[in-house]
């Protein structure tokens, strides 16, 4: 078993340990909760501050031009884009990853008439399906199915639209073979979206080398753009030329949304996916964690990101009552490492009251998130001694770990 000094020696070498520095993060504690909310990165107060103070408080109306807010959705979009895979076009940052399906899943219908399946992953994180239902809902005929990811093949018949999954599934951390599964359900003449919630900023993304037709996704994860920041959507060049309409034609999708006219007429390219004016005080707090993304070498935070999972597991596995839910090959894996524990809740509480933050996903599942830039190898050390010391010692078995909190 390796030792914690190993692991220091390992920290030494780490190329990306200085970016520990950008991050905030509360003494005491060890974070393994950045795949639901990412930390706070040390420049964000400030940038915020200045939209806040400089932008909004001392130039007032003037910003929408002179500080380039009107611009801001692209902006963010075209920085994000290379850590996605797509190209600066393809990709724009606006409302949240729920409202961005709602609106590429439409889209998608409307690319397919004739055609009126979505295919989903019964296991999904539940927006999806609950959006691909409102969607559904809305089209006389159209129904959507759940099927196993894994075989989505079977369900693919001529009925079908549109498939939506996850590359990174929430719970397992299973990471799916995105331009496999794409070029399967193109061949069978539907439309593929991805969810890349889970895996933008944790795992190499190529939307556009996989041929990907839409995606959508979350900065307040990995990318720690901050509770509720705003959400982006990735659309194919190829459907932008002509493009698919999407249902939220708000002004800000419109081709002259200052000329005021009573007519919607889309704009060209992906600025007809915006719907409304953009939440700047949240693009500040993401343009903030995006200078840091800039800095980060994404081969090596996908190589660290392997290194602290596998760490963890080869610490845990052995435990008393866990079982490694998380695939093993690095091929599958996503920056998570899920496992089973019939009383995962309170375990999960005990953790955190020693200041190790994971959570827990109903029934039996307990999640630990791997943040390669503020993350380092004595900390996954540690966090797996706690994790034994709750389990041998019983101490999770204290009542007061089996209260509930309306977030789990
Ligand atoms: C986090 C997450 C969401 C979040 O949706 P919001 O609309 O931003 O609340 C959606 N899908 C997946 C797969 C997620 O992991």
């Amino acid at each position: 078993m390796i030792t914690r000094e190993e692991c220091a020696a390992l920290d030494a070498a780490d190329p990306l340990a200085a970016f520990r520095e950008d991050f905030t993060l509360p003494p005491g504690v060890i974070y393994l909760d950045g795949n639901s909310l990412g930390a706070l990165p040390v420049r964000t107060p400030e940038r915020v501050r200045a939209v806040v103070e400089e932008e909004w408080g001392r130039e007032l109306i003037r910003s929408w031009n002179d500080a380039g807010w009107f611009e801001q959705p692209y902006r963010l979009g075209r920085r994000i884009a290379p850590l996605v895979g797509a190209a600066p076009e393809e990709l724009v940052v606006c409302d949240t990853t729920s409202v961005n399906l709602f609106k590429v899943l439409t889209a998608a219908l409307r690319l397919r008439p004739g055609r009126s399946t979505v295919l989903g992953d019964g296991a999904a994180f539940p927006t999806d399906l609950y959006i691909a239902e409102g969607v559904t809902g809305m089209v006389p005929g159209a129904r959507s199915l759940l099927v196993d990811p894994a075989e989505p093949d079977a369900h693919l018949d001529g009925e079908v639209a549109a498939v939506v999954l996850s590359h990174v599934d929430y719970r397992t951390g299973e990471l799916l073979d995105m331009p496999g599964i794409t070029a399967r359900v193109q061949a069978a003449g539907a439309l593929m979206i991805w969810d890349v919630c889970h895996s933008v900023g944790a795992v190499p993304v190529e939307l556009t080398a996989s041929g990907a037709d839409f995606a959508v996704g979350c900065t307040y994860k990995y990318l720690n753009g901050g509770p509720g920041s705003p959400a982006f959507l990735y659309v194919a060049e190829r459907h932008l030329a002509a493009g698919p309409l999407q249902p939220l034609s708000g002004w800000f999708g419109h081709a002259r949304p200052f000329a005021f006219e009573p007519g919607y007429e889309p704009k060209a390219g992906i600025g007809r996916f915006l719907t409304s004016s953009p939440s700047l005080l949240g693009q500040a707090a993401l343009e903030a964690s995006l200078d840091v993304w800039e800095r980060a070498d994404r081969a090596a935070v996908r190589a660290k990101s392997l290194a602290l999972t596998d760490l963890f597991i080869s610490l845990v596995e052995d435990l008393d009552g866990i079982e490694v839910v998380t695939p093993r090959e690095h091929d599958r894996r996503g920056s998570q490492v899920a496992l089973r524990h019939a009383d995962g809740y309170p375990v999960v509480q005990a953790l955190i009251a020693r200041g190790v933050i994971g959570d827990f996903r109903a029934p039996d599942l307990m999640r630990f998130g791997f943040t390669p830039l503020y993350l380092s190898h004595t900390e996954v050390w540690d966090a797996a001694r706690h994790l034994a010391e709750v389990l041998e010692s019983g101490e999770w078995k204290d009542e007061r770990f089996s209260r509930r909190g309306e977030v789990t």
